[in-house]
């Protein structure tokens, strides 16, 4: 029986979680919960699985929620009872589900005590990937991709050698607008972009989807995960997303992960690897499938893929200030505030800006995260585009 501590219970990785935990209450048992706000899921998650902690990241909704629903468990609050949760807390594994930024600090407690991570949160590894992997050496922590390519290239590489691989290719989807021209792309509106062709998923990384810049992000977290250059790291767009990403050896092999698209299954093997439970959540038909299609993805119209590799190569607190930046524009973008394609401008005007540190600590990184978030917030896009 493991114990799980579930940082970001609400959100849909969260969700298909507690489905996995569902499936095998023999195996799982629920520990720690956290979420953001969404108190209402939280609650009927605690009637369910009787966790002894959890954090409600908004005090506002942590003293509500004390006063109205009583104490049936612990309840903290804020960054510092995430931080003190996943320092503290019982559990054996850390499932890293929440969204953005605000995943590094609890991710590097539960690394310090060498409890198992896996790791949906691929902010972590974009904004700190050089402290959290040294120190996953250092205390011999195991790191378990959730996110669905990078699942699939963990399982390709199972049994190999990383010497004898020549290259990842992440697969994409392409997002709602993998179709539209560079000019239709300016007047799209939120619900188009948030209308994803083959994945459910929060508001953040849809949008996020969208712009490319999700896969952008993900060549930074192969990078980290992988040990690789981004020469090696190549994306594909694949409109059904049937392949989750392929591993292409020296030889000229490759090997690919496939199915039917459903994040149980990476998550459910990030937690019980190395072995594999059988599970119905999918069916891969292929004649109902009919075809699978590729193509390259275009950066030209998709800048954030492009800007990712950038900062790739500049390194430092550079792919930092590219993570938040486009926290704050995605928020912008689904207030209304500012267009799809002013989402890399405010990028790229953030990146200019913000002064990039080249072989940061985390303080370093955390007080770029809290710069870059202050200047792209307070930037006026639509001022800047008139100069
Ligand atoms: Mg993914």
């Amino acid at each position: 029986m493991k114990s799980l501590a579930i940082f970001g219970s609400s959100g849909s990785i969260g969700l298909s979680t507690l489905e996995v935990v569902r499936k095998y209450p023999d195996r799982f048992r629920v520990e720690i919960l956290t979420v953001n706000s969404n108190t209402q899921i939280l609650e009927s998650q605690i009637k369910e699985f009787n966790p002894s902690l959890v954090v409600i990241r908004d005090p506002e909704k942590a003293r509500e929620f004390r006063r109205l629903a009583g104490y049936r468990c612990e309840v903290m609050s804020g960054d510092e009872g995430l931080i003190a949760a996943s320092s503290g807390g019982e559990y054996d594994i850390f499932v890293g589900a929440m969204v953005g930024f605000a995943g590094l600090p609890p991710t590097i407690e539960a690394i310090k005590r060498s409890k198992r991570i896996a790791l949906a949160n691929k902010e972590t590894l974009v904004v700190a990937g050089e402290i959290v992997i040294d120190l996953s050496k250092k205390y011999d922590t195991e790191i378990l991709p959730v996110d669905s390519e990078h699942s699939a290239i963990f399982q390709c590489l199972t049994g190999e050698e990383i010497k004898e691989v020549s290259k990842l290719i992440l697969t994409a989807s392409g997002g709602p607008f993998f179709n539209r021209s560079i000019d239709e792309l300016s007047n799209v509106s939120i619900a188009d972009a948030l209308n994803h062709p083959t994945w459910k998923m929060g508001n953040k990384i849809t949008i996020d989807s969208a712009s490319l810049m999700n896969k952008g992000l993900e060549i930074i977290e192969a990078h980290w995960l992988f040990n690789l250059p981004k020469e090696k790291i190549d994306v594909v767009v694949h409109p059904q997303s049937i392949i989750h990403s392929m591993v292409e050896f020296v030889d000229g092999s490759i090997k690919a992960q496939l199915s039917v698209p459903d994040m149980k299954i990476p998550i459910q093997y990030a937690l019980t690897y190395p072995e594999r439970l059988p599970a119905e959540y999918v069916k891969t038909n292929f004649p109902s499938i009919g075809t699978m299609t590729f193509f390259l993805p275009n950066m030209e119209k998709f800048r954030c893929l492009r800007l990712a590799y950038d900062v790739m190569e500049t390194g430092g607190t550079a792919p930092c200030i590219l993570n938040a930046a486009n926290e704050v524009a995605v928020n912008r973008f689904l207030n209304g505030e500012i267009t799809f394609t002013q989402i890399p401008e405010l990028i790229e005007e953030t990146l200019q800006n913000i002064e990039i540190t080249p072989k940061p600590t985390l303080e370093e990184i955390l007080d770029c995260d809290k710069q870059s978030r202050a200047f792209s917030e307070s930037l006026n896009i639509q001022e800047k585009m008139n100069v």
